[in-house]
């Protein structure tokens, strides 16, 4: 088939590399002209593991092209819209400026029996809004919502072998379209949900408002042990063992972040709001405000583990993504803590394996290092904040050495606590005294 996706960020670029992987004819068009750029030359403009070999062996078929002309789009069949959906500058909403442009770009290229696909999180009602949109152009082209559900680090695997796929149809021939594009996922038994617009709208924020949740009550948890000296990773181990609860999200640390789970529940609470249903979400306020305290713990500990000393102290801080496996640090709880540990007069040194140029871009005045032993030589504190293997697997008595100070603050309680302090570290996990 003949696919556009328009959008070619963590979701659009792996998305159209890996429709043309499965067989379809794609070009991929985004705004942004260096992206595009990177693209063409077959270079992926961000790490995600098996992107460049997915861009390489679709590049090399025919199948793939990239551009930053809309217009080349007007052969597709199917428009994916896969457009950043961020926070809005003023409130809690979701900004849906990328995503009414891509529209209005479309319409007049749009043919009868095209099919525009969102794949961006959007408020309820969006697609609905759109429809009409589309409708009133008068070109016979329909619209479908198709949310997305990879991770960033799996998304190549998560695109080409969906865990399940949802429509939001207004008709069930749009469902027969999808059925085609995805037809290698259907044939493999993939899940399907056809669905109408709103719960497929919802069905997204639903997914990463329950994830987000799981995530805050175990960080909840963390808290009354910090407060009765219980240990909540032992916590955690028995009530997962409980099939209906489940240990997976079920790590304590120092919170969620990324470029969806924060922006998606501040954007669903104002849009419930909006629809006289705030009620309803409530919660998901308190969820927001125990992750970002989370942030603030681990700052604590740092002070405490300086003994309140934190000016000119050096600090090495490993890891700056908001997870390991990707560059993405939008929103990261890792990077909030290196700047709030800089704002308190520390002389902070990031690590990160594919993170600090993106780091840097954003706050230059942090200090950073691609080697981890320089990030670590004569560190007075370590605070680990991204689980890369590259800093779990680090063997606490060659740290030791290289380093000052003697205490780690294990900001995901990733670290093997017993082997730090076997090799003379004080160890400080989250929530687990
Ligand atoms: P991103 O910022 O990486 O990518 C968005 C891209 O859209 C950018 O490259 C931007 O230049 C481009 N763009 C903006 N306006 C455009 C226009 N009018 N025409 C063409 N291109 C345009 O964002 P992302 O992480 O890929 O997220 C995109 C959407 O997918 C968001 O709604 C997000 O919530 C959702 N989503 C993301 C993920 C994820 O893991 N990143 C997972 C599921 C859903």
């Amino acid at each position: 088939m003949k696919l556009s996706v328009i959008g070619c960020g963590y979701l659009g670029a792996v998305h159209a590399a890996a429709m043309a992987e499965l067989g379809h004819e794609v070009v991929g068009v985004d705004v942004d002209p260096v992206k595009i750029e990177q693209l063409r030359a077959g270079r992926a403009p961000f790490f995600e593991p098996g992107l460049p070999e997915v861009l390489a062996s679709a590049g090399a078929s025919g199948r793939l092209r990239f551009t930053t002309e809309l217009a080349d789009a007007a052969d597709a069949v199917v428009h994916f819209v896969a457009v950043g959906t961020p926070q809005s500058r003023d409130g809690n909403a979701a900004d849906l400026r990328y995503v009414d442009a891509a529209i209005d770009g479309l319409l007049p290229l749009l043919k009868d029996g095209d099919l525009v696909v969102g794949k961006s999180t959007v408020p309820v009602g969006t697609a609905r809004r759109l429809a009409e949109r589309i409708a009133a152009g008068g070109s016979g082209a329909r619209l479908a919502w198709n949310p997305e559900f990879l991770r960033e680090g799996f998304a190549v695997k998560d695109t080409i072998e969906p865990d399940r796929l949802v429509y939001g149809v207004d008709d069930e021939r749009d469902a027969a379209v999808l059925d085609e594009v995805y037809a290698t996922a259907i044939a493999a038994g993939t899940p399907r949900i056809v669905t109408d617009f709103a719960t497929a709208e919802l069905v997204k924020v639903a997914a990463n408002a329950f994830l987000a949740t799981k995530i805050s009550f175990i960080n909840a948890m963390a808290e009354i042990a910090e407060a009765t000296g219980a240990d909540v990773t032992r916590l955690a181990d028995a009530i997962g063992h409980d099939a209906r609860i489940g240990r997976r999200f079920l790590n304590a640390g120092v919170g969620f972040g990324g470029g969806c789970l924060p922006k998606d529940i501040r954007a669903f609470t104002a849009r419930a709001e909006e629809l006289g249903r705030g009620e309803s979400v409530a919660f998901l306020k308190e969820v927001d405000a125990i992750n970002l305290r989370r942030r603030r713990r681990v700052v604590e500990l740092a002070q405490e583990a300086l003994g309140g000393a934190v000016f000119g102290r050096k600090v090495a801080v490993l890891g700056v993504t908001f997870k390991p496996h990707s560059d993405d640090v939008r929103d990261s709880p890792a990077l909030d803590v290196a700047v709030q540990l800089k704002g308190l007069g520390a002389d902070v040194v990031v690590t990160d394996p594919e993170g600090i140029d993106n780091a840097r871009a954003r706050h230059p005045q942090l200090l950073y290092s691609n080697a981890t032993d320089e990030a670590l030589r004569h560190a007075d504190l370590v605070v680990l904040v991204t689980e890369w293997p590259e800093y779990t697997g680090l063997d606490p008595a060659h740290v030791k050495e290289i380093a000052r100070g003697s205490t780690v603050i294990d900001g995901r309680n990733a670290l093997d606590a017993a082997a730090w302090k076997a090799a003379g570290w004080r160890y400080v996990g989250m929530g687990r005294n």
